[in-house]
């Protein structure tokens, strides 16, 4: 372990009063989710049962077009992360949020599970399987699990269809989160970690290169490389939860 690295960090974050962390898929593998490609990189088959691409089943077309079809893989992505809870890392980033002024963790994960472990300031900017939408009357509610809940789902409301409040193919960003994001980048943090994520999408990558020009705090947690490996000042090239365990560690030490 790269203890010197690790206390330059600690030093390094004791100054500091904000904090960002932004994680993928790498953060819940530890929770032991699969960290395939497709909606929050649950998912490992090129192909659906029915012969078309799983990013095709998984569109905004197709749940307008064949509610089921898209219920189906949704189902099977929640009955992925049913049993796994919040690991330690994302334990130490709830604990971190209580630690300093200003925490925000922006995820691309569906998984809830930041939600779980106690985070309160969550951008989940790809949605939470967890959150369900009526279509129709907008009625919203929360659901710990898929367990015992008609797939697909209608409203408790007025019996329309509902619909995760999840990114699928081909839609938008939530406009709500994608304009919290926007809020809180302008204010700008001290400190920004990329935990588990390869850092494809621009706006999973923009803050950490933001943070960089302001001369700002950026650590990666990544056992392999990703699209900000180049950039940041530190990189931990392991597990999130060893990692995560060994930055409150490393901060807890005189
Ligand atoms: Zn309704």
């Amino acid at each position: 372990m790269e203890m010197r690295q690790l206390s330059e960090i600690a030093k390094r974050l004791r100054d500091s009063r904000s904090v960002l962390f932004i994680t993928g898929a790498g953060i819940s593998a530890d929770s032991g989710l699969p960290t395939y490609r497709g909606i929050g990189g649950l998912y490992e088959q090129e192909e659906t049962d029915e012969g078309i691409p799983i990013e095709a089943a998984l569109s905004g077309a197709m749940f307008r077009r064949d509610p089921a079809l898209t219920w189906k893989y949704i189902h099977q992505i929640e009955s992925s992360c049913r049993d796994a809870g919040p690991n330690r890392a994302h334990h130490a980033i709830a604990e971190l949020e209580r630690r300093f002024e200003r925490v925000w963790t922006l995820t691309q994960n569906v998984d809830g599970l930041h939600h779980a472990a106690g985070s309160r300031n969550i951008i989940d900017i790809h949605g939470d399987v967890h959150r369900l939408l009526c279509t129709r009357c907008g009625h919203r509610w929360r659901v710990g699990s898929y367990f015992g809940l008609d797939i697909p789902p209608s409203c408790p409301e007025c019996a329309s269809l509902v619909r995760p409040e999840v990114v699928l193919f081909g839609e938008m960003l939530p406009l709500d989160r994608s304009r919290v994001l926007q809020t809180e980048l302008m204010r700008g943090f001290d400190a920004v970690f990329s935990i588990g994520t390869t850092s494809v999408f621009p706006y999973i990558a923009e803050p950490i290169l933001d943070a960089r020009r302001r001369g700002r705090l950026t650590v990666e947690i990544n056992p392999g490389t990703s699209e900000v490996s180049h950039v940041v000042d530190y990189r931990l090239r392991m597990g999130a939860a060893a990692a995560m365990d060994a930055v409150v560690q490393a901060l807890d030490r005189p």
